[in-house]
């Protein structure tokens, strides 16, 4: 079986993106690169072949909610999440921290031993351990798995982040000690917590470097609100992070100028949910060559009725299968009217525009074209 590993491909004279690839036992995730989320063991709306149709390299699970459906016993049957889905390359899985913490009725009660917390589907209860994320993942069988995590929302009082920032560590240390003992094949990211205090990044990322966790991932509010507010909290840290190691933004935000902001500070792979979940709103990604800018946030929502009568496809520049295929017209339809092929073909778009702004960053680190790709991408209006 391929090992998991990291090989920088060529680095920007000027910014710290990076172009590499992660090696794992299910194929290479060439980065920069975007993870679908599959939280249920599905990209809403979207089969494997439509995922692959989207040039998706890779996708993330959710532990939380395969943990309590269908249960880790079936999916350890399946041998993991990405057979039971059928999907054969690359997978990661988050560790169920954030859902324990920020799940609408769960009612977390955290002790240093553990999350206590409530179904959000029947209300029984159950404790997640550091250990027992491990365990629970080891079942889902990813390749690149998450340290467990105490996130806080930033507002939170200080005492109470200060708290859960050491608990965390402690947390990251268990999951470490823990992923050891079971010999697991898989690569274990510790999570860099802190919000935006630039001493306790530091200190979390340090302590993550110390351990020689196999990559590190960014985790927090902060990482997921604003594009400044995500480049603020990655400047805290980015001369810290080494050259041998990926780096996961857990549920970055900011649109096209987050993730260009974050890969020019070292990011090498995100996730996020709202590419898929504003498909199937509606909200649907255009090219700066379709009128796409910084203040339109590179999208606009064809549920508006202009777009009725649209022969056009979505962006006259994307070559994905549904703009290849369809009118702006008909997607427009299938969305007011509630048709489920709708989120599907929307679905497809979204993440086939997201893929290949991938390819185009890539391709732009590898001519040492970054910063002319990103001005041509930010600064138009
Ligand atoms: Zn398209």
């Amino acid at each position: 079986m391929k090992k998991f590993g990291f090989k920088i491909i060529k680095k920007d004279e000027k910014t710290k993106a990076r172009s590499a690839v992660i090696h794992t036992a299910h194929g290479d995730i060439k980065t920069p690169a975007f993870s679908p989320v599959a939280t249920k063991a599905s990209v809403k709306s979207l089969d494997p072949n439509d995922i692959k149709l989207t040039k998706s390299q890779v996708v993330l699970g959710n532990t939380y909610h395969l943990y309590l459906r269908p249960g880790t016993k079936i999916i350890d049957d399946f041998g993991g999440f990405a057979p039971f889905m059928g999907w054969s390359g690359p997978t990661i899985t988050d560790s169920g921290g954030y859902q324990v913490s920020f799940l609408r009725g769960v009612k977390p009660k955290i002790t240093d031993k553990g999350a206590t917390f409530r179904s959000h589907i029947d209300g029984s209860k159950h404790l997640i351990t550091p250990e027992s994320s491990m365990e629970i993942q080891k079942s889902l069988n990813a390749d690149i798995i998450m340290a467990f995590d105490q996130p806080l929302p930033s507002n939170a009082p200080e005492k109470k982040k200060k708290e859960a920032f050491i608990r965390t560590l402690k947390w990251e240390e268990r999951s470490f000690l823990h992923w050891k003992k079971i010999k697991s094949t898989q690569a274990l990211f510790g999570i860099v917590q802190g919000d935006l205090d630039k001493d306790l990044r530091r200190e979390s990322l340090k302590f993550i470097l110390d351990f020689d966790f196999p990559g590190i991932a960014l985790g927090g509010e902060s990482i997921g609100v604003s594009p400044q507010i995500t480049s603020q909290t990655l400047d805290t840290i980015v001369d810290l992070l080494p050259d041998d190691k990926p780096v996961h933004a857990l549920g970055l935000g900011g649109g096209v100028e987050g993730i260009l902001e974050s890969i020019e500070r070292g990011v090498d792979i995100f996730d996020n949910t709202s590419v898929t979940r504003m498909a199937r709103t509606g909200l649907l990604f255009i090219y700066p060559e379709d009128g796409g800018t910084r203040q339109n946030k590179f999208r606009y929502d064809l549920t508006k009725s202009k777009f009725k009568d649209n022969k056009n496809p979505i962006s006259k520049v994307c070559n994905c299968y549904t703009c290849q295929n369809f009118s702006s017209s008909y997607i427009h339809h299938l969305l007011v009217s509630n048709e489920i092929l709708g989120a599907r073909l929307a679905t497809i778009h979204n993440i086939t525009f997201i893929n290949n702004l991938m390819d185009k960053i890539r391709n732009s680190i590898e001519n040492s074209e970054f910063q002319v790709l990103k001005s041509h991408w930010l600064n138009r209006s």
